[in-house]
């Protein structure tokens, strides 16, 4: 074992529309570690930069400054971009985006097909994410038929049968009710407690962050403000991080 961090953000700045006359500072030097097993929750704003950083785990954006290492491998180096997004798979907003086949089981084999994975490897695996995710049941239904919560915990599926070591969910639950968004926080909670799953939780509410993180980070205008543990976050420590803006990020 060595003693590096699963992913290391090192002094990572980042401008979008970096070559034109007014380029916007999304990330301004992040410094990050997150160990294997963590459940770390981004807390912030809108606009304060968790998108922008929880694409920089998987090397769909590079830092204009500064560096991420996955499991030691530089996010900048295009040689190993396939195995960075191997390790650490990405699941997005909205479902439907990430929805491709017409059948569930179809649309879950879809990832692993992609890596050439053999067939009876892809079958056992894409039996273990739906009952993992469980949706083991709907595997022949179409999924445009399921609800919010269903496709995205099969949008989960997808992910997990190409076995990454971690995932990173971008605000996946903002467009569920709150009975979806529970189903799939509990899901990817599973995921990391009993698959050992690294988890990188795009959250806006502070209550849901405190149920599901085993570390909490706060962004405010692309700077880190806040790094600690779920009970080291209450709601005063909220208002004194985020003054006015607070209010900009639910609570409950
Ligand atoms: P959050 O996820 O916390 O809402 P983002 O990472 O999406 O924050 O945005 C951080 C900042 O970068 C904001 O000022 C936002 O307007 C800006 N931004 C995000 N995406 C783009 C883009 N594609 N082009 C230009 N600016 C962007």
């Amino acid at each position: 074992m060595s003693g590096e961090p699963f992913i290391k953000v090192e002094n990572v700045h980042f401008l979008y529309n970096a070559e034109s006359s007014n380029p916007i500072a999304a990330l301004k030097g992040i410094n990050l570690e997150i160990q294997k097993g963590e459940y770390l929750v981004i807390i912030g704003h809108n606009g304060s930069g968790k998108t922008t950083l929880a694409k920089h785990f998987n090397a769909l954006l590079l830092p204009t400054k500064g560096d991420v290492w996955v499991k030691g491998m530089n996010t900048k180096d295009r040689s190993l971009v396939r195995d960075i997004r191997q390790t650490v798979g990405m699941v997005f907003q909205i479902p439907d985006n990430q929805i491709v086949a017409t059948i569930v089981e179809e649309d879950v084999a879809f990832g692993p097909e992609n890596l050439g994975v053999p067939p009876d490897e892809i079958r056992r695996r894409v039996d273990w994410a739906l009952e993992v995710v469980g949706m083991l049941s709907y595997r022949n239904r179409a999924p445009h038929l399921l609800s919010a919560g269903q496709k995205q915990r099969v949008a989960i599926a997808g992910v997990m049968a190409m076995k990454p070591e971690c995932i990173v969910l971008d605000e996946s639950t903002a467009y569920l009710d709150p009975v979806g968004r529970k189903e799939v926080l509990d899901v990817v909670k599973k995921l990391n407690k009993e698959e050992g799953i690294t988890v990188l939780c795009c959250l806006h509410i502070l209550s849901l962050a405190r149920r599901y993180g085993t570390r909490i980070i706060a962004l405010k205008d692309g700077k880190l403000v806040f790094d600690g543990l779920p009970e080291e976050i209450d709601e005063r420590k909220f208002k004194e991080i985020y003054g006015e803006e607070a209010e900009k990020v639910e609570i409950i």
